[in-house]
């Protein structure tokens, strides 16, 4: 077979699969697997691995063999239940290169049920798009991986270079899950993440911080409110300043060249808020919790101390804070940017794998959010190409990826294995 007739019969094998690949995607859909809850589904991740007669190593993440990693993130919650799945496909006699691929299983919480049209947890195939919490970020990257390598198998080839299917946790808090396999010692000449943003090549990505911002308050009977400090209203004035601080970080003269034409590169998200315990007391609490984006060349401890300047002075210009100053507490990503580097070949070989499934050559993003590639390219000097299918509404309601975009990334992973890792009979 020439190489455009090898093409042809992958792509072939993987539209073959495809009805199987949904099947699969919609089973890893139905797992409520949010933070905490991911074990379900890595056992069903696990199965899939040992179906097909690869190695796999599950194990629970130990944070203290982590905490000392640069990438570490902090947390504050309980590690008990932090299971990884790694699944390896050894070749025989290996002469390509090697690989990992990488996708997260930890989905975001749902929000009100009643926003959305269908359960989020029952997927469901309507005109065109798998609808499901998961669907897109990024269960069908996860379940495209395990397909692109059945598809190879049913023309009976296995790369000819060691792979690694990794199936990690708190891609969507910390990171921690794809640092814990560094940790491991998985290493390859290159890794891929088929994070569901638009069939395009993830070029950079800003880092993310996520902090807790603690507001205290003096409690009075409303009647006397005058006398009293309410700690929710006091929040809006730093919650003003954060948004102070994002404008500055904004602004044209302060953007990352990779960001130079875009918009609004970096986002501050006022993501939870909780205060007060009753209607008739001003409220003596306030918490709320803070994302926040960081360019690519934007050092963590120094955007932290501008974040602690912001509220720092805020808290200043008001009576009952500047005798109270609010506490910072950092849980959750620690995430620097990330701007993909020293990655011509791999980036070649995924050029021509989407151009062949696509017909039309592969565009390149600044991404305004964080994927794991982060920690293969920083700490492991490993290219990490980010690139998955069109999806909608992630972390949203009706979350949904297209099914033919899903297909056609399918097919360029299948190709792009081929390609980068060789291939060996069976
Ligand atoms: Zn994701």
């Amino acid at each position: 077979m020439d190489e455009v007739e090898r093409a042809s019969a992958i792509m072939a094998a993987v539209d073959e699969g495809f009805d199987m690949q949904l099947a699969l995607t919609q089973a890893l859909v139905r797992f409520p697997s949010i933070r905490g809850a991911e074990q379900t589904a890595q056992d069903f991740m696990a199965g899939l691995m040992r179906e097909r007669g690869w190695a796999v190593d599950r194990w629970r993440i130990d944070l203290d063999a982590l905490r000392h990693l640069p990438g570490f993130s902090p947390v504050l919650s309980g590690y008990e239940d932090a299971i990884n799945v790694v699944g390896s496909l050894r070749a025989e006699r290996p002469r390509g290169r090697s690989l990992i691929l990488n996708g997260h299983i930890d989905v975001v919480p749902v929000g009100p049920l009643d926003m959305w049209t269908r359960p989020p947890f029952e997927p469901e195939i309507r005109e065109k798009w798998l609808y499901g919490r998961g669907s897109g970020d990024m269960k069908s990257g996860l379940v495209a991986c395990v397909a692109a390598l059945d598809a190879l198998k049913r023309l009976g080839y296995r790369p000819a270079a060691d792979v690694h299917v990794q199936s990690v946790i708190e891609e969507e808090c910390t990171g921690n899950g794809a640092l814990a396999c560094l940790a491991r010692g998985y290493r390859a000449d290159a890794a891929l993440i088929p994070e569901p943003l638009g069939e395009q090549l993830v070029r950079a990505q800003v880092g993310v911080l996520w902090f807790q911002v603690h507001v205290r308050g003096m409690p009075v009977h409303v009647m006397d409110a005058g006398s009293g400090s309410n700690a929710i209203e006091a929040a809006y004035e730093l919650i003003h300043a954060l948004h102070r601080l994002e404008a500055r970080w904004n602004a044209p003269e302060r953007r990352h060249p990779h960001y130079a034409h875009h918009p609004h590169p970096i986002n501050l998200n006022i993501g939870k808020i909780a205060g007060g315990d009753w209607a008739s007391s001003v409220p003596a609490w306030c918490v709320f919790d803070v994302r926040a984006a960081l360019y690519p060349d934007q050092d963590i401890a120094e955007a932290r101390r501008e974040i602690e300047t912001a509220i720092r002075d805020a808290a200043r210009a008001n009576r009952f804070l500047a005798n109270a100053p609010p506490e910072i507490v950092y849980d959750g990503f620690a995430a620097e940017g990330y701007v993909l580097s020293r990655d011509e070949d791999a980036s070649a070989v995924l050029r021509r794998a989407h151009q062949r499934s696509f017909g039309a050559p592969l565009s390149e993003i600044a991404a305004t959010g964080t994927t794991d590639a982060r920690f293969f390219g920083l700490y492991a000097d490993i290219p990490a190409l980010v690139y998955g299918p069109r999806a909608e509404a992630i972390h949203g309601f009706d979350e949904r990826v297209e099914l033919g975009s899903l297909r056609r990334v399918t097919q360029a992973i299948a190709l792009f294995i081929a390609d980068w890792c060789g291939l060996e009979p069976l």
